[in-house]
C-alpha cells in the first residue's frame, strides 16, 4: 500500500524492498492501474478538471480545487447518474455503470501522483458524478484505502459523501462510517424539491431530514451534516423559500453551503441575481443558520459537475464541438 499510495508506484518490479520472488509473483498476479487521464484542463483560479477515461470507455470526471489551506479533490462514484436531478449535467446523460473502489481510489491517487507527484490531497468530497450511496460497498471500499494510515490518511472529518437523499442508506451508514455527510436539498418543500431532485417523490424531506438527525447521534456533538442549496434564478431563491428552508432544518445540527447555479448547455435555469443570493444568505444568518456561500470557481472548464462529459458526448454525436470550450489545456 505504501509503494502504490504514498510512492506512487505501479509497477511492482520498482517495489526494491520484497525480495525478487514476491515482485515476479505480484507482477504475475495482479495489476496497480489507474483510469486514464483522456484531459486535464486548468481554469484561471487554478481549479483543475480531469476527464478520466475508465477501461469500459465510459467517461467520468473528477476535479482538483485549490484553496488557502487545503487542496480539495471531487470525485466521482458512478459513471452518469440515474437519479435526474433537473439542474445537474450529470443526471441529463443517464446513468451508466457503477465504479469500482479501483477507479475511485485511482482518482486519488492520479490526483497525487498523474506524471508527477504532486501536492498531496488534503480534501475528498464526493460530490462528482454519481449518487455514493447508491454504489455504497464500493465507495466504503475506497473510503477505508483514504483513511488507511499505510496510504493517504485522511481523517474522518477531512472526507465527505454528499447524497441526494437515498433513506435506508443514509439509517445504515452509521454503522459503516463516520465521515462527513453532505446532503444535496436545494428545496426545502417537498412539491418543489419532487420535481429538482425527483429521488424526493421516494424519500420526502422530512424522512430524510430524520435520518441525518439519525446519523448524527452517538457522534460527536461538534459534528453536523452540511446541507447543500443550489441557488436557481426564480425557482428556489426567494425569502418565501429561505423562511422554508429556516423550518425544515429547525433541529439539525447543520450548516448551509448555499452555491449559484452553474449554467450548462441544454438547461434553461438561470444564476440566480447576486442581490438575491446575499439576501437569502443574509436571512438564513439573521436566523441564526450558520451559512456560507460557495465561490464559483472553473464556469471556464465546465464548472457544473458532468457538463464537461456532456460536452464530449455532444460533440462525438455531432452537436457540440468540445474545442469551443474557453480552457487552458494542460496535458
Ligand atoms: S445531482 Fe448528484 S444525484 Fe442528482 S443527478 Fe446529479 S449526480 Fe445524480
Amino acid at each position: 500500500m505504501k509503494w502504490i499510495h504514498q510512492r506512487g508506484v505501479l509497477d511492482f518490479m520498482e517495489m526494491t524492498d520484497f525480495s525478487l520472488a514476491l515482485r515476479q509473483e505480484l507482477t504475475a498476479l495482479a495489476i496497480a492501474q489507474p483510469p486514464e487521464v483522456e484531459e486535464c484542463l486548468l481554469s484561471p483560479e487554478g481549479t483543475q478538471k480531469y476527464l478520466i477515461k475508465l477501461e469500459s470507455g465510459s467517461m467520468i470526471e473528477m476535479v482538483k480545487i485549490p484553496e488557502k489551506k487545503r487542496l480539495t479533490l471531487c470525485i466521482s462514484s458512478q459513471a452518469g447518474c440515474a437519479l435526474q436531478c433537473t439542474f445537474c449535467a450529470t443526471g441529463a446523460q443517464g446513468f451508466e455503470r457503477n465504479l469500482s473502489p479501483a477507479e475511485i481510489i485511482g482518482q486519488l491517487w492520479i490526483a497525487n501522483f498523474y506524471k508527477q507527484p504532486s501536492q498531496q490531497i488534503s480534501n475528498v468530497v464526493f460530490m462528482g458524478m454519481g449518487e455514493p450511496l447508491l454504489n455504497i460497498d464500493p465507495v466504503m471500499s475506497s473510503i477505508s484505502i483514504m483513511q488507511h494510515q499505510n496510504a493517504y490518511g485522511l481523517s474522518k472529518r477531512r472526507i465527505t459523501l454528499s447524497t441526494s437523499g437515498i433513506v435506508p442508506e443514509i439509517k445504515k451508514l452509521a454503522a459503516k462510517t463516520d465521515v462527513s455527510l453532505a446532503i444535496s436539498l436545494h428545496a426545502a418543500n417537498n412539491e418543489l424539491r419532487d420535481e429538482i431532485v425527483p429521488i424526493n417523490k421516494k424519500y420526502p424531506i422530512n424522512e430524510l431530514i430524520e435520518s441525518c438527525k439519525g446519523y448524527l447521534e452517538n457522534q460527536s456533538k461538534r459534528k453536523t451534516i452540511t446541507i447543500e442549496y443550489i441557488l436557481i434564478d426564480g425557482v428556489n431563491d426567494s425569502i418565501e423559500h429561505a423562511t422554508q428552508l429556516v423550518t425544515v432544518l429547525k433541529g439539525l445540527s447543520c450548516k448551509v453551503n448555499l452555491i449559484p447555479f452553474n449554467p450548462f448547455d441544454g438547461c434553461n435555469y438561470l444564476r440566480s441575481q447576486e442581490l438575491t443570493i446575499q439576501k437569502f444568505k443574509d436571512y438564513l444568518i439573521g436566523k441564526g443558520v450558520i451559512t456560507t456561500l460557495r465561490i464559483t470557481r472553473g464556469d471556464a472548464i465546465g464548472g457544473a459537475c458532468g457538463q464537461l462529459v456532456g460536452k464530449l458526448k455532444n460533440s462525438i454525436m455531432g452537436k457540440n464541438n468540445i474545442n469551443r470550450i474557453n480552457i487552458v489545456h494542460t496535458s
